[in-house]
């Protein structure tokens, strides 16, 4: 009964027919249908990283384009090793560089190979350097030549079979597996310019002097550094006061200039949560309120046509819904499979206070301790401390109604 009264919706002056607190898969849900369009262009691989992959993208070269050798050493027949000792006729050098003529190798002889240089056509195996007994021109070795020295042709990479696929997030590697299946641009997702409005009377910028009552603008430093994480571009638009007229200029330019915005602060039930206020008299709120905590605040609907969540201003709290709602829904209207969401399970170490009716998401350190990991929450958990945030390497996913005691294993996710 008590449960009931809780969460029935707050009295407002006008009052939204969106559904009110409600659970983060049903908000994800919500969120997913509204849509937009992004188009897609193309990019160097030196401006890459972290953008994502628009098409299927095939191998335009075998890889190794060419038989070669994995080792410093000489390349030999393995026929001519299979009784060692062995003595050999040193026939010539291969180096790594384009070759026009290879030597042809005959039974009894060998030739010294660089890594990556072309295997002559009848030779089928490498014996490493430091195995080998020069003396002028002739190899004696103990050993029995090794096949597996040799990287075959297409062995990593085939010419014209499909390698990426669409959504991929370049990250370093990726950039590096492009450019060796021969690619200088690629076709990648448009950047999604991300607006990002923090709003609040007491908010000042850093690197300013600070009054009595002021605080230091955070949030959005914090964002723009999320947005960029998942390959987008932020922009950051002057905090406005909490008032009507200001919320209403900035949130006009920004639907204008941006494909998504984001607000933080002012979507709580009070009398200054001028967002919330807003979007309810003059926006489209699809939902409002998320059972998550911290970051039960917050809002998702239109404003002008453009997309918009309503962030909680304490700094955790709009980093966490960042995490769980905008990350999921960039993802999905991108197409972008990354970056992925790492989860675990570790021991819990600290006792944690959790809900009934909330996926609590803790801030937690995560340890290696004999072999095991372990969570353990050290730092004061309140969603104003960001340092809680900082020094924390994950986030404690336990579902409405779990209450672990110490030396439980429970869900993180990896910040
Ligand atoms: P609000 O949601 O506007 O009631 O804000 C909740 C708390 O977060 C208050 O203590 C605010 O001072 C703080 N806060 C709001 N916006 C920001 C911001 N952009 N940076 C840092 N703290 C903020
Ligand atoms: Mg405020």
């Amino acid at each position: 009964m008590t449960e009931t009264i809780k969460h029935t919706r707050p009295f407002l002056r006008v009052m939204s027919e969106a559904p009110y607190f409600i659970t983060l898969d049903e908000a994800l849900d919500i969120s997913f249908q509204t849509r937009i369009e992004i188009g897609t262009e193309s990019c160097t691989l030196d401006g890459a990283h972290n953008r994502i992959l628009a098409v299927p993208l095939p191998s335009k070269v075998d890889d190794p384009p060419f038989d070669n050798s994995a080792m410093d050493g000489f390349a030999m027949r393995y026929e001519d090793t299979l009784k060692p000792p062995t003595k050999l006729e040193i026939i010539g050098t291969v180096s790594a560089a384009k070759q026009t003529n290879l030597p042809e190798v005959k039974t009894g002889q060998t030739v010294r190979i660089m890594t990556g240089a072309p295997l002559p056509s009848t030779c089928d195996s490498i014996l490493q350097i430091e195995l080998c007994e020069v003396d002028g021109d002739t190899l004696t070795i103990q050993e029995e030549s090794k096949k597996h020295f040799v990287r075959k042709m297409g062995e990593n990479l085939q010419k014209d079979k499909q390698i990426l696929s669409s959504g991929t997030i370049l990250t370093p590697a990726r950039i590096g597996l492009c450019a060796t299946m021969g690619y200088e641009k690629i076709p990648v997702v448009q950047k999604m310019k991300v607006a990002i409005i923090s709003t609040g009377d007491e908010l000042k910028q850093p690197g300013e002097e600070l009054e009595y009552g002021q605080i230091y603008e955070s949030n959005s430093y914090g964002l723009a550094a999320l947005v960029r994480w998942l390959g987008h571009e932020p922009v950051r638009m002057h905090s406005v006061a909490d008032t009507m007229e200001e919320l209403r200029e900035t949130l006009d330019v920004a639907a204008q200039q941006c494909d998504l915005i984001l607000t933080s602060g002012g979507v709580s039930m009070g009398e200054w949560d001028l967002v919330r206020k807003i979007m309810e008299e003059e926006g489209d709120v699809h939902f409002w309120r998320v059972k998550i905590r911290p970051g039960s605040p917050p809002l998702f609907g239109k404003w002008k046509n453009t997309p918009l969540f309503g962030l909680p201003g304490n700094p955790v709290s709009s980093h966490v819904v960042f995490r769980m709602l905008v990350a999921p829904w960039i993802r999905e209207v991108t197409g972008a499979q990354g970056p992925t969401e790492m989860k675990t399970s570790a021991k819990l170490m600290t006792k944690i206070k959790s809900t009934n009716d909330c996926i609590t998401l803790r801030r937690v350190s995560i340890e290696t301790i004999d072999g095991e990991l372990i969570a353990s929450n050290k730092i004061h958990q309140g969603s104003g401390n960001i340092a809680s945030l900082a020094f924390s390497e994950g986030l404690t996913l336990l579902q409405p109604g779990q209450h672990p005691k110490i030396g439980d294993l429970v869900d993180v996710l990896i910040l």
